[in-house]
């Protein structure tokens, strides 16, 4: 029997345990994979690869060759997990309300930084990263006009560990029909908040926070990074724009500026702590390009670097040392407290601190004990 689970194009599974959809692009797995077989440091990059399908002039798969281009350059992703029109092929309804699928159409398109092979965020010019802006921006207009796509999703995986297949710096831009569940869940807070309260979720919080002072980590006239209150994730980051902006369409020159400048600061700061550079996952979230009105809808980005998940492993030993951690914690003036502290509440800090302190195990287990 052909079973709904049987499907070769983009689709949407239910989880029925959380009730979110789940994507599921079972044909990108033939797609290029350079992240893992990586060797060279990024570090260590040159800047220009022969044999990455970024750079400029080469051929990518599928045999497209791309532009000599000189600034950031914008492609349909060669194996995008969402295609415009897989409604063509619908999957087979399930007889299980277990087993639900959905047809979901959306485009995926790379950016590439710059021709550079070898230039993250933090190493390009101002000028440099403000084109990065105002290309997430035309896209984010350009997509967000379409008929049939009510959310842009712009986000960047940085290093193999983050799934970047690519070392090439670069970043991606989905438009989808459907609503992706985070965005969703933070639509629905911010509506219910407006409603409670006649004010903006992200503007109450910010300003809570700018009196605080002690969780902002980089500002500038028009945006605040600051580790959020309820972080999970170790320089876990929260960038919000200080004005009331629904979407990166709704920045003028000034703050479009802004942002470029705050991220440059946010990602140095990241490489500057353990001297490497630092992988992250980052995505915007912005209001919903439905044609409603979105009053309740606050501009910002998040940052998760991956230092819970396994930190020894990427790092290696150029982070098992306290004295070292200690140092570059604080080189953070005058937020060496905040990094400090953060830095304390990772798991495997703690270990390694326990493991200096008592390296007597009789001593080690009084202290386990409750000694
Ligand atoms: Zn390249
Ligand atoms: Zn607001
Ligand atoms: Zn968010």
């Amino acid at each position: 029997m052909q079973t709904s689970e049987r499907i070769n194009f983009p689709h949407c599974r239910l989880n029925p345990l959380t009730r979110e959809w789940v994507l599921v692009s079972p044909h990108r797995a033939g797609r290029p994979w350079l992240g893992q077989v990586e060797d060279t440091p990024a570090e260590d990059l040159p800047p220009y690869d022969p044999t990455c399908t970024l750079c400029p002039g080469n051929e990518r798969v599928g045999g497209t060759r791309n532009p000599g281009y000189n600034g950031t350059f914008v492609f349909e992703n060669d194996f995008a997990a969402l295609l415009p029109n897989p409604g063509a092929k619908r999957p087979a309804p399930s007889p299980s309300p277990l087993f639900l699928t959905q047809p979901t159409p959306g485009l995926c398109r790379v950016i590439c930084f710059s021709p550079r092979h070898d230039l993250s965020l933090p190493e390009l010019s101002p000028a440099a990263v403000e084109a990065v802006v105002q290309t997430w921006t035309e896209q984010t207009r350009d997509l967000g006009g379409r008929d049939f796509v009510n959310y842009v999703q712009v986000f960047e995986n940085k290093g193999a560990i983050m799934g970047a297949s690519n070392p090439h710096p670069h970043s991606q831009v989905w438009a989808t029909a459907c609503l992706p569940n985070e965005p969703a869940k933070e639509s629905a807070s911010q509506s219910d908040y407006l409603r409670e309260h006649e004010r903006c979720l992200l503007c109450d919080y910010m300003s809570e926070e700018i009196k605080r002072g002690e969780r902002i980590v980089a500002a500038n006239d028009y945006f605040n990074a600051l580790v959020p209150f309820w972080a999970v994730w170790p320089f876990e980051i929260l960038l919000i724009a200080r004005r009331h902006a629904a979407s990166l369409l709704d920045l003028n020159p000034d703050e479009a500026a802004a942002l470029a400048d705050i991220l440059r600061r946010v990602t140095a700061r990241y490489d500057n702590l353990f001297e490497i550079s630092f992988p992250y996952s980052m995505g915007f979230h912005q209001s919903p390009t439905d044609g409603r009105p979105h009053p309740e809808w606050h501009l910002h980005a998040h940052f998760y670097p991956p230092l819970l998940r396994a930190a020894h492993d990427v790092y290696g030993d150029r982070i098992i040392n306290r004295e070292t951690v200690r140092h570059l914690a604080q080189s953070y003036h005058p937020y060496e407290a905040l990094w400090a502290n953060y830095l304390r509440t990772n798991h495997w800090l703690q270990r390694h601190e326990q493991r200096h302190q008592y390296r007597d195990s009789a001593k080690l287990n009084d202290k386990l004990l409750g000694g």
